[in-house]
């Protein structure tokens, strides 16, 4: 088997490069570079390393969760005996506490050990030595944060006005790999505060003490199931052929389409499925909504090994607290070897239960469906000793499993009730979101007007796109819905702003007024290494007496999420000359915020810059989507040119202003209409829902198909 260069597997630990090299001659191996190979032995240790880092990092967080609740308690003790009240106790939080806590003075020296291997023990203890002293001065509670859950490590950053990147190298001290986006639980955000200083108090969503507490007893409902796993080792052909063989009869053409919940109805009762793309968006939902799953069935394939992402899986529903039940599939194939597997997985921690473990495994084939049915009954199993229950009357509250625009149906939101009952004409939040339950559907897209604790829905009448994981409840009645939504548009609005802490040329000048900034950071992409040297000597003439520009890093080509990423952690913007943005870069630009140009001209660069250090750079330009419109015939008109034969299925079409002709995806032309017709009559504007005929300056080639998306470009001013 060739050997692997360290690159590769920092890729695959999701580590940088540099980390590997200084963890690798930290374990006393001799390695030149990123390009170096590494043995399967080495890559072994490393990942038990890793592991042991993990789990001391854990112990360690555990042991200051429990100093700061026990000053905590000691705290609220002075006061109570202060003010002569005798409140009761409030419960400690139940996130963390699962774990024994362990003998404190062995914790600290073997993370002492641990992080000192790490990095050479400088870094570490010098922070450590930064932050003490006027820490043991201040008191605690001046500098607490008031953050919720699972929050990202940018906003974390942003929360404690630090640099992402601060808080990335703190988390790989900690033995966390983080990216910036990466979300981080409840004891990683405990542990990182306390690095920088800060005691965290978690806060709930705004409006979620509205979610009706006091319903209905508790009733026994069924299970909520996900599935995870590495990528090819069957998860979806897995989800398939449970899918298939529970489909009610006459009805196995309804589920072909994609959809993010199920219910399956089996012998030994039902169980609900949630079909999360990737493991991010099992922690997302976790960070947002409550904690959706039951039960995480890992599904391993036979003819492999433990992967990265099922050690990722294993990681995520361990830190869930929640059950693993493993699938070991494809052992219909010759090369399976389910022992060689086993031992695999119990170097993992999990101990296959037929071995004296914990860890109940089933063998299956979603192939040809062995054992697909014991794995059902093993869940069942499962599920009942977990003893799950819910109230069943009372307003209903749960959480958003996907959403999507559908054309002809119009906001499509998935949700999973958790309690209560939802009913036809409900009005409720979900996120940001307000609405009214217009019509519900199950997953074969049957009308249905009820559901119940554990069990998925598709809902219409959502005014907006609520995210994967945001709550769902049930209000009283439209006006509270209407009024917690709001509420919480304004609390993102803030937190937005408040994170919008990344520099952009729009207000470098205030920010160098405000003495923020000295230095701006540019990434330059070009399209060839002598225009990237080009672009990169012209910009660092450009630095004045007040700011310097540095350029982080050059390269060739597109502009790519690490650019981006590299952008965020620094606080920089990135340059791109004569190339493109990669749409994850300009995804992950517009999440964080990151201002990323593009230009065709050096001269155009210099111009901006030096406008930007002066505060006279004009506004951004943004474009605005007036609506949209479908090609059904092309006429040829007599001295007005090709006309299209249009219906509009979105916003509404506008004489004069911009187009864009879609073509399978793909853009063939942009330019502006010229010409609108209402059947004979020239008309200034058509409306979703009619026909029209639609001219455009310059183009006459459409095609039955095509799409015109109209758009108009508009100023937007700086707020
Ligand atoms: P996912 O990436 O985890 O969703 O994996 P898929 O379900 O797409 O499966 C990856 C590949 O493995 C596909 O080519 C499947 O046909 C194949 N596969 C999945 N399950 C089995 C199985 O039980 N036996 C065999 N022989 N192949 C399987």
């Amino acid at each position: 088997m060739p050997r692997k260069r360290i690159y590769q597997v920092a890729r695959e630990f999701n580590l940088s490069s540099e980390a590997l090299l200084e963890m690798l001659r930290g374990m006393d191996h001799t390695v030149k570079s990123h390009m170096s190979a590494i043995d399967d032995e080495t890559v072994e240790a490393l990942t038990q390393k890793l592991r042991e880092e993990k789990e001391e990092v854990k112990k360690e967080v555990a042991r200051k969760k429990r100093i700061i609740e026990e000053s905590r308690a000691e705290k609220k003790k002075a006061e109570q005996k202060k003010t002569g009240q005798k409140k009761v106790a409030e419960p400690p939080r139940k996130v963390g506490l699962r774990r024994r806590v362990p003998d404190q003075k062995t914790v600290k020296e073997t993370v002492k050990k641990v992080v000192a291997g790490l990095d050479g023990g400088k870094r570490a203890r010098k922070k450590k030595r930064r932050l003490r002293p006027e820490e043991e001065v201040v008191e605690v509670d001046t500098k607490t944060l008031r953050i919720t859950e699972f929050i990202s490590v940018s906003e974390l950053a942003a929360a404690m006005s630090s640099k992402p990147a601060d808080v990335i190298a703190c988390c790989l001290r900690m033995g966390v790999m983080t990216t910036v986006n990466q979300r981080l639980d409840a004891d990683t955000i405990g542990a990182i505060a306390d690095e920088f200083g800060f005691t965290v108090d978690f806060v709930k969503e705004y409006g979620s003490e509205l979610v009706e507490q006091e319903g209905s007893p508790a009733e026994l409902r069924h299970a909520v199931v996900t599935i995870m796993g590495h990528v090819d080792h069957g998860k979806t052909s897995l989800l398939d052929y449970i899918r298939r063989s529970n489909v009610v009869a006459g009805e196995s053409g309804g589920i072909t389409q994609h959809i993010g919940a199920y219910e399956v109805e089996t012998e030994g009762g039902r169980i609900t499925f949630l079909d999360t793309p990737g493991h991010e968006a099992f922690t997302a939902m976790r960070a947002r909504g409550a904690q959706a799953t039951d039960i995480v069935v890992l599904v391993v394939a036979a003819d492999d090994r433990v992967m990265p992402q099922t050690i990722e899986a294993i990681d995520h529903a361990k830190a869930a607290g929640v059950p693993i039940i493993v699938a070991i599939n494809k052992i219909d194939l010759p090369d399976a070897n389910i022992d060689k597997l086993k031992q695999d997985l119990a170097s993992h921690g999990l101990n296959p239960d037929d071995w004296g473990g914990q860890t109940l495994m089933v063998p299956v084939s979603a192939k040809k469906g062995d054992g697909v049915d014991h794995l059902l009954e093993v869940i069942l199993l499962q599920a009942e000793d977990l003893s799950l229950d819910a109230p069943k009357e009372g307003r209903a509250s749960g959480v958003v499993i996907e959403s999507r625009v559908e054309q002809g149906r119009g906001i499509v939101v998935t949700i999973l009730v958790e309690k209560g009952k939802l009913v036809l004409g409900d009005p409720f939040v979900a996120g940001i979101r307000s609405g009214k339950i217009r019509a519900m559907f199950n997953e074969r897209r049957r009308n249905i007007d009820l559901v119940g604790p554990a069990s998925p829905a598709e809902i219409l009448g959502c005014q907006g796109v609520p995210q994967a994981g945001d709550s769902f409840m049930v209000t009283r009645d439209e006006r509270e819905a209407r009024e917690v939504a709001l509420k919480r548009q304004m609390l993102q609005r803030e937190k937005d702003l408040r994170r919008g802490g990344h520099i952009s040329l729009q207000d470098l000048y205030s920010r160098i007024q405000a003495g923020e900034v000295k230095e701006l950071k540019v990434i330059a992409k070009g399209d060839v290494d002598g225009s990237v040297e080009a672009l990169a000597d012209v910009l660092e003439g450009l630095g004045t007496e007040e700011v310097s520009i540095r350029i982080i890093h050059k390269g060739v080509g597109p502009v790519n999420e690490t650019d981006v990423l590299l952008a965020a952690a620094s606080d920089g913007i990135v340059i791109a000359f004569h190339v493109g943005v990669l749409p994850k870069g300009k995804e992950l630009s517009k999440r964080e915020k990151v201002d990323v140009r593009s230009y065709n001209v050096i001269y155009e660069v210099s111009k901006d810059i030096q406008a930007a250090m002066e505060g006279l750079l004009g506004p951004i330009i943004e474009e605005k989507v007036l609506g949209s419109a479908e090609v059904r015939k092309v006429f040829s008109v007599s001295r007005v040119g090709t006309i299209a034969g249009s219906f509009v299925t979105g916003g509404s079409i506008v004489r004069n202003a911009s187009a864009r002709l879609v073509r399978e995806g793909e853009t063939v032309f942009e330019g502006k209409i010229n010409s609108l017709k209402r059947f004979k009559d020239d008309v200034k504007e058509v409306s979703q829902g009619y026909e029209c005929g639609i001219g455009l300056e310059n183009f006459s080639d459409f095609q039955d198909g095509d799409v015109l998306e109209v758009f108009v470009l508009e100023e937007v001013q700086r707020s």
